[in-house]
């Protein structure tokens, strides 16, 4: 089978489109013919041999949609010719927080597909079934590729972390990023008003239409005040912090009594400081935001189903079309966000002729 390999690490010139082995399923897992992989800011970061989990030769690509094409004889619950997603952290599904549901905090996972285990960047994948979930018919395969990497992280923070509810307020940082664009149409669904936070006036207009009811353009992260001016005084219920430290002196400044903030993306690694005096008084929530897991990613795509929301893409490569799908990333302008992108709003490449 084809295969875009990552045999040494550095530039876009070590991926190359080759002749692979096509894998076999093992008894406890199943065969994906994949149809749509996204090609994912991460991916270059792992290209460049930044994070050591990674290990050569390695296919990339975790966030990916297919068919099952062969089923391991101890498997239960997926068939051949069923359209399945995956998520991308392998849970064990045996320790305390497997136990208690909350996989993304598993004590001994078995890495991420695409770094510990071969992933999408191929015509097939070998996966564990406990990553699978089937696709709605209604959903095409090339928006279920990308529903775990664009809508879990902003799903989980908006709608489970900070239960955030309609007709309330959510600050959203970093908007113009591809996790800011998916956060701006979950809340417009949910019918809250999204407060969009831009580091560039030009995004403003694409902002709006991407759900945000106000945009603020702020270099400098200090957009409390203008946030609370936007809420009669009152600041937003919820944020969604998609930056992290450069950008967090403005968020607990814009948050309501009450609020509640989900903490997804980090850029730089800095310690922030934050006044627990007022932590107290306006009794505050905060909480950190991975990527979802399996459970989360079947409702995230029963959200897609249900609201319609689907994620924007530009671009579909081929797997042979280019040499190397980051190749091809680099060159687009977009890289603020922790999603790379192969236009301003979506991330998608297809890897089957
Ligand atoms: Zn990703
Ligand atoms: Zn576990």
């Amino acid at each position: 089978m084809k295969a875009v390999l990552l045999k040494e690490f550095g530039g876009p010139e070590v991926l190359a489109c080759t002749e692979v082995a096509k894998p076999k399923a093992k008894p406890n897992e199943v065969i994906v013919e994949v149809a749509f992989c996204g090609v994912c800011h991460l991916d270059l970061i792992l290209r460049q041999g930044i994070r050591s989990r990674l290990t050569l030769p390695r296919v990339l690509g975790h966030e990916l949609a297919g068919k099952i094409v062969e089923v391991g004889e101890a498997v239960r619950g997926f068939a051949i010719g069923d359209r399945v997603a995956s998520s991308n952290f392998q849970a064990c599904g045996k320790c305390h927080y497997c136990l208690i549901g909350r996989t993304s905090l598993c004590r001994q996972s078995g890495g991420d597909i695409g770094q510990t285990r071969d992933g999408g960047y191929a015509e097939f994948v070998e996966l564990p079934p406990e990553n699978l979930v089937h696709v709605p018919k209604e959903l095409p395969l090339e928006h279920a590729a990308l529903a775990a990497g664009v809508y879990g992280p902003p799903y989980k923070a908006l709608l489970r972390s900070c239960r955030l509810k309609a007709g309330e307020s959510v600050i959203v940082t970093g908007a113009s990023g591809g996790l800011g664009i998916a956060a701006l149409p979950i809340a417009e669904k949910v019918g809250a008003r999204a407060i969009a936070i831009t580091s560039s006036a030009l995004k403003v207009d694409s902002l709006k239409s991407a759900g945000a009811a106000d945009v603020i353009v702020s270099e400098d992260g200090n957009f409390g005040q203008q946030v609370r001016d936007l809420t009669d005084g009152r600041g937003a219920d919820v944020a969604i912090e998609l930056v992290g430290s450069p950008t967090f002196g403005g968020t607990p400044r814009g948050l309501a009594p009450g609020g509640r903030c989900a903490v997804v993306g980090e850029l730089h690694g800095k310690p922030i400081e934050i006044n627990l005096g007022l932590l107290v008084l306006k009794e505050w929530e905060f909480h950190g935001v991975q990527s979802a897991s399996t459970p989360e990613l079947a409702e995230v795509l029963a959200f897609m189903v249900h609201t319609g929301v689907e994620p924007q893409i530009d671009k579909v490569l081929g797997l042979e079309h280019r040499r190397s799908p980051s190749r091809h990333l680099k060159s687009t302008d977009n890289w603020s966000s922790s999603f790379a992108t192969l236009t301003a709003h979506g991330h998608s490449a297809r890897l089957s002729p």
